[in-house]
């Protein structure tokens, strides 16, 4: 059996799609016989028996194109009626979902929600068994509890492991508490698990994965605020794993103490994203966000002041309902005390079901994009200005691959997650997976290059 897997959205969603990809590779039934060809994931769509949707709604504009994408899957069934349709992920857990996908895609055979990943081969025993239409996203708990496969990709040197499921925060842009629920930890040995099987399948970078990794362990019976820490420890005792990163922290849980736990920990990245939002603490407020500008201050220079060599990233939203000239002028004053290393710019877009999309005082398009410009000219200016204070020094680069756009250029990352391009010798051995050192001979605003040290 072949099985192919669209995704669309955020690092949780491919990751999620790795345990889609992990269930189908084991996935079995009564009409399979015993040493049947075995289950495999498939680039080629039209080889496939199974094609699995999974889906993002963070923005109304990717809900359209999904969408298109779901009716465009009915020519795959008109020339092979047998296979099966799948649509899963935050889209389909939302309210009214079902009736959207059925107008627009009526050919689909199984919607399920984000709380039933596990159920996968359930619903597809029972489809083939019946062919009935299946829908199902009922808030099932046990979630973080179970241990599901993850389907290895070709990355191997790097893998992701899903700790907290679910957000309690409710920022008043954002859909993710209405279809992702409330937070869940997963056991710590569960993570260490996994964690200890990337390592075995010579992974050396392992991704922490949740929408607030600090609030990870808050819900343990003992309620203990300090979970995440403890588990950053005990990731680092994993032999063969030798860079931590996690994704994403909330300023609002990023205690202070924190911050020596991560000094402490030569495995832990010195790379700290921070989404900031907005500098202007009427507009925090506004967005829900639970801390000030005040207090986020306090974080980046406890950073600072106990790593100095750590890079601080951020995300910005602009255009945010209410946002005045003024508010938007503290904003661009502060981004530019803070001196990121980079930021992720969104123009804010009203999202159906959240509390901004109901507010009145939306802005312009016009303003929104002018406000962006602004914005953008001042981060640009430090994300140079920070490149350029590694001209001339060494790095330790994990290669990731020859560079997408260049095939005679390596990339890979640095600790504190800059991407370093490197030129390569031709006929040189294959540095994948490899962490080599690089001293850095120029600086762009995305990016730097560098030449190996041999
Ligand atoms: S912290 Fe805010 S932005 Fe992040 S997932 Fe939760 S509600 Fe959304």
């Amino acid at each position: 059996m072949k099985y192919y897997v669209k995704t669309f959205g955020c690092q949780m969603n491919e990751h999620d799609s790795q345990i889609l990809a992990g269930i189908l590779d084991n996935y079995t039934d009564e009409v399979m016989e015993v040493g049947s060809e075995k289950n495999e994931l498939t680039e080629d769509i039209w080889q496939a028996d199974i094609i699995v949707v999974n889906t993002c709604c963070i923005r109304e504009s990717a809900e359209t194109k999904i969408l298109g994408y779901l009716g465009s899957l009915k020519k795959y069934k008109t020339a092979n009626p047998n296979v099966i349709l799948v649509v899963c992920g935050c889209m389909a857990q939302e309210s009214g979902a079902k009736e959207r996908i059925k107008k627009r895609a009526p050919h689909i055979d199984i919607i399920f929600g984000t709380f039933n990943l596990p159920k996968l081969q359930d619903y597809i025993r029972e489809y083939r068994h019946y062919r009935q239409f299946i829908y199902d996203v009922t808030e099932t708990p046990g979630l973080e509890k179970a241990v599901l496969p993850v389907h290895q990709d070709i990355q191997a040197f790097k893998g992701k492991v899903n700790i907290i499921y679910g957000c309690n925060n409710f920022c008043a842009y954002c859909i993710v508490p209405y279809v992702r629920g409330r937070e869940r930890s997963r056991s710590i040995a569960h993570i260490l698990d996994e964690v200890k099987a990337i390592a075995a399948a010579g992974g050396k970078e392992v991704m922490l994965l949740g929408q607030n990794v600090n609030s990870y362990g808050k819900d343990f019976s003992d309620g203990g605020c300090h979970h995440f820490a403890t588990l950053l420890e005990e990731v680092s005792k994993v032999e063969g794993i030798e860079r931590i990163r996690y994704m994403s922290a909330h300023p609002k849980d990023f205690y202070v103490e924190l911050i020596d736990t991560i000094a402490a920990l030569p495995k832990v990245c010195k790379h700290f994203h921070l989404p900031l939002q907005s500098g202007c603490n009427q507009t925090l407020k506004d967005m829900n966000r639970g801390y000030t500008t005040e207090q986020y201050w306090h974080i980046l220079e406890a950073i600072r002041k106990k790593i100095p060599e750590s890079s601080i990233t951020t995300d910005m939203i602009v255009g945010f309902p209410g946002e005045s000239e003024s508010d938007f002028q503290e904003t661009l004053a502060f981004v530019d005390n803070c001196a990121f290393d980079d930021a992720y710019t969104f123009l804010y877009s009203p999202r159906t079901g959240t509390a901004a999309a109901k507010r009145e005082d939306q802005l312009p398009e016009e303003i929104k994009n002018q406000r962006l410009q602004q914005l953008l000219e001042i981060q640009n200016k430090h994300s140079l200005a920070n490149n350029q204070k590694l001209v001339g020094k060494e790095q330790l680069v994990l290669v990731e691959g020859k560079s997408k756009n260049n095939q005679s250029v390596w990339t890979g990352r640095t600790d504190t997650n800059k991407i370093v391009n490197i030129p390569a010798a031709i006929g040189e051995i294959d540095y994948t997976g490899m962490f080599m050192p690089v001293k850095i001979t120029t600086a762009k605003t995305w990016y730097l290059t560098g030449e190996f040290i041999r």
